[in-house]
């Protein structure tokens, strides 16, 4: 598909639903081979909203293209030594394929001793370090969701980004650090000169008024406006944040760190939010468990 026919909205609900046919398919090929399907666990630590509807999502997903999944719930006040105790009967668990901690983890823990005991072969969310470190060098790792999600996207769109300036404002080791390195790469998507933007960049503006492409991943409703924007430009939105609007049903809608109404305008084709980067996130999760079965 090119972007003439997709009106400028790199859909990311289209583009999952095209991955997941596709993974679906690979689904039944593996549980024919080995009479299983792909297994994938989420353990969710206490109670947190968001993190349950995050999990919820991964868990209904698995369902859809007709994988096992297990939801582990513990409670808030679990130890890190038994969370730990935890992950090690999951790397040592040999019907399942991957498993994901949802994080935040409750401020007790620390996060990155639990996430480095995952054994690599098994850590589809890819944060541990040596699937961080082979991403870095070019070599056979589990992505992180997010970054490949969006890789996933622009190749769908078939997105030019040979040559081109791309600016990334945010860089968690998430979401902004991982696709700058990606886009940076020689492959495709990559092959672009890549700024990486933060909270201490000086004058911002003048920084992503030079983007050919523009990967905006803050955590701050609305921030990207027009004014920051090159004309013809285009315009990943990675932030997801729940606006009080008294005139939906829900009482919320979703919005992104860029502000759409002013931006979309000028781009060459930008991501809404929701249904840009977010399904693209937990399709690539499917992704990993995926490779991981096979
Ligand atoms: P994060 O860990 O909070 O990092 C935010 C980054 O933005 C930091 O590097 C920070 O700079 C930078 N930043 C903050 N304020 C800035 C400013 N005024 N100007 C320039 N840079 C600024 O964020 P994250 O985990 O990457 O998440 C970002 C957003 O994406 C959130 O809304 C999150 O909910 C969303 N998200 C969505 C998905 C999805 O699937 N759609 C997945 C992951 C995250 P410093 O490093 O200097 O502090």
């Amino acid at each position: 598909m090119n972007l003439q026919t997709a009106h400028h909205v790199l859909d990311g609900r289209a583009c999952s639903s095209a991955l997941k046919r596709r993974i679906a398919e690979e689904a039944i090929r593996i549980l024919e081979q080995r009479g299983r399907p792909p297994h994938l666990a989420a353990v969710l630590v206490g109670n947190d909203g968001a993190s349950r509807t995050y999990v919820e999502a991964k868990v209904k997903a698995c369902g859809e293209v007709g994988f096992r999944s297990t939801l582990i719930e513990l409670p808030a006040t679990i130890s890190e030594e038994d969370l730990m105790t935890q992950v090690r009967q999951l790397n040592a668990d040999p019907t399942l394929d991957g498993f994901i901690v949802q994080l935040p983890l409750p401020p007790h823990i620390n996060a990155d001793r639990v996430l480095q005991t995952i054994t690599p072969n098994k850590d589809v969310d890819g944060f541990h370090p040596v699937n961080v470190g082979n991403m870095v060098l070019g070599l056979p790792c589990f992505l992180s969701a997010t970054p490949s999600g969006i890789c996933e996207l622009l190749k769908y769109y078939e997105v030019e980004t040979a040559g081109k300036h791309c600016v990334v404002v945010g860089r968690s080791n998430i979401v902004g650090t991982p696709i700058s390195i990606l886009l940076s790469r020689n492959a495709y998507p990559g092959n672009s000169t890549v700024t990486l933007a933060h909270s201490r960049t000086a004058d911002l503006p003048a920084i992503t008024r030079q983007a050919d492409i523009l990967v905006v991943a803050i955590g701050k409703p609305g921030f990207v406006t027009a004014d920051m924007v090159k004309e013809g430009a285009v315009v990943v939105d990675v932030g997801i944040h729940r606006i009080a609007d008294p005139t939906r049903k829900s009482g919320f809608r979703l919005v992104g760190d860029v502000d759409h109404a002013s931006v979309a305008p000028k781009c060459k084709a930008i991501t809404p939010v929701p249904g840009g980067v977010g399904p693209m996130t937990i399709t690539s999760l499917l992704q990993n468990t995926l490779k991981a079965a096979r």
